[in-house]
């Protein structure tokens, strides 16, 4: 804070009063958003906006406060007032009540306890209520389990770091008990005077951890994310900031909490695109993590039983050492518990076999063994819905939607085609719309099919379905979770909702229900995506004295990254992976940002982009750039159509040396230059390509 600017007196405004006592942005964080704004190209004000709680921006939300019934008598007093105002029954009994400690005003008798106000023999005064965010609200203090040999060794090297910082990436199988290994490390860090934050993809997917580390650290802890209410989101922000709160969790954004002196900075489940802000600010929370950890000397841990491609090859001898990550692995499940056996299942022969069922005749043989025994099974399907697309057998016509160039997916619990990319809706068509023949038909399957094919085969099993459909409500997540943990339901069927970070002892059969489903999408990271769900909902079977059983069903069970998630072989994919990416020039080798171009006027958009690759091109040829260009092309997007608007992309690889922020800075030029009618947009290093 200063008294005096070096600008111009009629530029500077008078301060009308201050938000808070304190300053609201700490000054690393300041600095962070200076960096942000170098970094990701974007304005100093949005990067801010992700420090700053809006309760506070807008000045809605104040703290909560209740009224608080405090006696001011002592005992003599009390039966002096007794014997005073013996008629008075109501007083008498706010008094006695009292006697035994403060109470809220609100559960009071209002006139009694004015005239007791007046007559000096209570008082009451405000206090301050903190709103408690429900995924804290059990307060059970859990015991510390010894830790496994690995688990011991990864904390040593963890916390020997504390006092210098150091990066690392935790290499743990599923069920190797990462989370232990985060729980000691942060009780390390705040018996250093420290604090803490641990990034989960999502916390309404992960209550697990939640309640873990909620279990272990109790009122140190608070969590932020996006499903709090403003009150709830405001107080917690509160606490971080007065140093009351000392371990934040939370999902992406909370890697902003205004905490001081970290000590550790945990990223769970590390591969996990959510990480990466797919709207302006496109920050990637891994990245911001890196930078904090810097500035506070604290210890970065990168955590997954499937890491990035791009994450593991910094751990590889020849990284410098400033973009190097330590590895630890943990290769063991605790208790030395079996990884899952998987068996991959063949769907070409099911149908020459007659099988026309979504299920082949293993998974269903399974199932019943399951069910039988009265164990729990998790079937995951990557799709929601329960048809994916809905076709003409006669002429081959496909439904897709009005605003986007999509196939509809057909839901049947509300009758409906839905459109995944915008949500528009229409009814599922009698006749083909193209050549009026009745043959319509529905192809592929989604969460709601598998669901009714469960019902089908096993009318006793009680059957439950996350997905988005059925977690719009609040806390709906948690109602499916617990249900299931506590038995009420049997089989729980859902799409890459139930793939993270569960543990469920009962679960013993784990069925991936269309393996490849995700193979083929256009993105270079399609494989990677795909071994990483097989291996993460693999995971989730035999995760206590039971052992557990995968069926992975497919129709290309030679793939090799369908082969190494069967095989729970992460250094196999990530070999192979990664030699593919060398060879095709594909990310980390490389380096994709594009701009992509949307607007009503299809002719328009298409020359606009057409007209941004003659500008870069130019200045690829001025600057020197050319060299480090690998691909540099205006194309159609691959969905050409969305909400509406047509789209266009001005696609660009360069080689890992180029200048890539000169490049960039150039493209958000000619993003922001975009001519009226047509919106541009960077994106460097897509979160996804479509
Ligand atoms: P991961 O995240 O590596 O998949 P989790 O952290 O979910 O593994 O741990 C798996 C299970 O093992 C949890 O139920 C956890 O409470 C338990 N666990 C972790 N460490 C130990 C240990 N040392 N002894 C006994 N149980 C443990
Ligand atoms: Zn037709
Ligand atoms: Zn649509």
């Amino acid at each position: 804070m200063t008294d005096a600017c070096a600008l111009p007196p009629e530029k500077v405004k008078p301060v009308i009063k201050a938000v808070r006592p304190e300053p609201v942005v700490l000054p690393e964080l300041m600095a962070l958003a200076d960096w942000m704004h170098d970094r990701y190209l974007c304005n100093l004000v949005d990067a801010l906006r992700l420090m700053i709680p809006s309760e506070l921006r807008g000045g809605r939300v104040r703290e909560k406060t209740r009224r608080v019934a405090h006696l001011e008598l002592d005992g003599a007093g009390i039966d002096e007032f007794i014997a005073k105002n013996p008629r008075a029954k109501k007083q008498i009994g706010i008094v006695e009540r009292l006697r035994a400690g403060d109470v809220e005003t609100a559960v009071l008798d209002s006139a009694a306890l004015k005239a007791l106000e007046k007559k000096g023999a209570v008082s009451i005064y405000l206090s301050e209520q903190r709103r408690t965010p429900a995924a804290l609200s059990d307060d059970a203090h859990t015991p510390d389990p010894v830790l496994m040999p690995g688990q011991a060794r990864a904390v040593e090297a963890l916390t020997d770091a504390l006092s210098t910082g150091g990066r690392f990436l935790l290499h743990g199988v599923t069920g190797s008990g990462k989370t232990e290994v985060y729980i000691r490390l942060i009780r390390q860090a705040l018996q250093m005077g420290r604090t803490a934050i641990v990034l989960v993809p999502e916390i309404a997917l992960t209550p697990q951890m939640v309640s873990w580390l909620h279990g272990r650290f109790g009122a140190d802890a608070a969590v932020l994310h996006s499903a709090l209410s403003a009150g709830e989101r405001f107080d917690e922000w509160r606490r971080i900031r007065s140093g009351a709160a000392r371990v934040v969790i939370g999902a992406r954004s909370a890697i902003f909490a205004p905490l001081q002196n970290i000590g550790c900075i945990i990223v769970d489940e590390e591969h996990e695109s959510s990480y990466q802000s797919d709207h302006r600010p496109r920050y990637d929370a891994r990245e911001i993590a890196w930078h904090r950890a810097e500035a506070h000397r604290a210890v970065l841990v990168l955590g997954s039983a499937t890491p990035a491609i791009a994450t593991y090859m910094r751990t590889e001898r020849g990284v410098r050492p400033e973009n190097r990550l330590k590895l630890i692995e943990l290769r063991q499940r605790v208790k030395d518990r079996p990884l899952p056996e998987v068996e991959l299942v063949d769907m070409r022969g099911e149908f020459d076999k007659g099988n026309r069922s979504i299920f082949s005749a293993r998974l269903a043989q399974e199932l019943q063994v399951c069910l039988d025994g009265g164990h729990q099974a998790m079937l995951f399907i990557n799709r929601r819905g329960h048809s994916t697309f809905v076709s003409c057998r006669k002429c081959g016509y496909v439904v897709k939607c009005g605003q986007c160039d999509v196939s509809m997916t057909y839901h049947q619990s509300e009758e409906q085609l839905r459109c995944h990319y915008c949500g528009s809706t229409m009814p599922p068509p009698r006749t083909c719309p193209q050549c009026g023949s009745a043959y319509i038909k529905y192809f592929g399957a989604g969460t709601q099919k598998v669901e009714a094919e469960v019902a089908r085969l096993f009318p006793q099993a009680r059957v439950a379905r996350m997905d988005i459909d059925t977690t719009q409500r609040k806390d709906a997540h948690q109602r499916i979770l617990d249900a299931f943990r506590r038995g009420d339901t049997y089989v729980l069927v859902g799409t890459q909702m139930i793939a993270k970070g569960l543990d469920f002892p009962n679960v013993t059969l784990v069925g991936v229900v269309a393996a490849d489903m995700t193979l083929n999408l256009p993105d270079f990271r399609s494989v990677e995506r795909t071994f990483q769900l097989i291996t993460q909902v693999a995971g989730r079977a035999g995760r206590a004295d039971d052992p557990g059983r995968v069926v992975v069903q497919t129709y290309d069970p030679d793939h090799y990254g369908i082969r190494c998630a069967a095989a729970q072989d992460y250094r196999a994919f990530y070999t192979r992976e990664s030699a593919n990416r060398r060879l095709a020039l594909y990310p980390p080798f490389t380096v994709i940002a594009r701009v992509v171009f949307s607007g009503k006027d299809e002719e328009l958009v298409k020359r606009t982009a057409l007209a941004a690759e003659a500008t870069l091109n130019e200045y690829a040829d001025r600057h020197g750039v050319r060299d480090d260009v690998v691909q540099l092309r205006a194309a159609e997007a691959p969905i050409g159509l969305l909400r509406g608007e047509h789209r266009w992309q001005l696609f660009v690889k360069l080689y890992f040396r180029a200048d890539v922020e000169a490049v960039a800075s150039r493209m958000r030029q000619i993003a922001d230059d975009a001519p009226e009618g047509v919106r541009g947009e960077l994106e460097v290093d897509p979160v996804n390509m479509i």
